[in-house]
């Protein structure tokens, strides 16, 4: 049977959509929202580099909440966002005080948290002429949420900004604050895996997590479980179509992601499909063992 690149791409999309949003979760995050019951969310930027904020950023679907757009002026009360908030200065850290007053909020956090100098290399604001490190902002907020949950494998356990020499000592939430965190892992995590995890947040419905921190209804099945080259011969040289990649590196029989069904780019492609390694971005052990596997020392 020949596919149409259309019919292809909604096969895709349906992929997708078995770890999405059904219609009944988007109706309560709607309901809870119209309520004005939906908790605050707060969205911390620490040791990273933004990518899982344009990641969230380019989320598309097909219905509604179609875009990034959507969901922010329809179902998530996101207060506190260092990119997308229209607040600065004072009345922005208004905005935490008082959240933090009240308490009971989501705290998500991307990036890295470092530890080293004081916390001082990194700073989230300036509260009347003191700065308040990352670390402090982390903390303190950590100990009044109801739900943490860290986008990116950064916030999880360091990722790339923990990568040796790591002079900033730079470490995952959970290392730092002791709570329990619900990982989006990823570099960055896939659009509607961000989504995903924030609305079932929202709901208390993300169900159980691996020893990791990740939510099984995302990261159950390995990549190479589900890879389409698997099974197929073998590649020694890149730019070599259709063909297992795993001597070349491949990380994807270790590493736990939904990439080749959810693919990326609105179900375009994803790393393997364009003749890269999986790098294995959603492991604790990122970028590590990706450097161990490049250097031939992984195996
Ligand atoms: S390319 Fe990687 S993920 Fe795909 S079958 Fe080979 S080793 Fe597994
Ligand atoms: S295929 Fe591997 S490296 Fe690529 S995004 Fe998925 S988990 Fe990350």
């Amino acid at each position: 049977m020949n596919l149409s690149r259309r019919d292809f791409l909604n096969i895709c999309k349906t992929s997708a959509m078995a770890v999405g949003l059904t219609a009944l979760d988007i109706l309560r995050l709607e309901e809870l929202f119209a309520n004005g019951a939906a908790p605050t969310v707060l969205w911390l930027q620490g040791a990273g580099c933004t990518g899982c904020s344009v990641s969230f950023l380019n989320y598309t679907a097909s219905a509604k909440p179609a875009s990034a757009a959507d969901i922010l002026l329809d179902n998530v009360n996101l207060a506190y966002h260092p990119n997308v908030m229209d607040a600065a200065g004072s009345s922005a850290v208004k905005i935490i005080d008082d959240a933090s007053a009240k308490g009971g909020y989501i705290l998500v956090v991307e990036g890295g948290v470092p530890t080293a100098f004081g916390g001082n290399a990194c700073v989230a604001w300036t509260r009347g002429d003191k700065d308040v490190t990352f670390k402090d902002a982390v903390t303190g907020l950590a100990a009044k949420a109801s739900t943490i949950i860290c986008i990116g494998t950064c916030a999880a356990w360091g990722g790339l900004a923990a990568a040796a020499p790591n002079p900033a000592a730079v470490r995952g939430v959970k290392a730092v604050t002791g709570k329990n965190t619900i990982n989006i892992a990823g570099c960055p995590p896939h659009p509607d895996w961000i989504v995903w995890g924030i609305a079932k947040a929202m709901l208390k419905q993300v169900g159980t997590l691996d020893s990791y921190g990740r939510p099984k209804a995302l990261y159950s099945s390995t990549v190479h479980d589900r890879c389409p080259r698997r099974g197929t011969e073998e590649t020694h040289t890149y730019g070599q179509d259709g063909r297992c990649v795993k001597e070349l590196g491949c990380c994807g029989p270790a590493t736990r992601a939904a990439c080749p069904g959810t693919r990326w780019n609105n179900g375009t492609n994803w790393c393997v499909d364009a003749n890269s390694l999986c790098i294995g971005c959603t492991e604790p052990t990122f970028p590590l063992e990706t450097l161990r596997k490049a250097a031939g020392v992984g195996g």
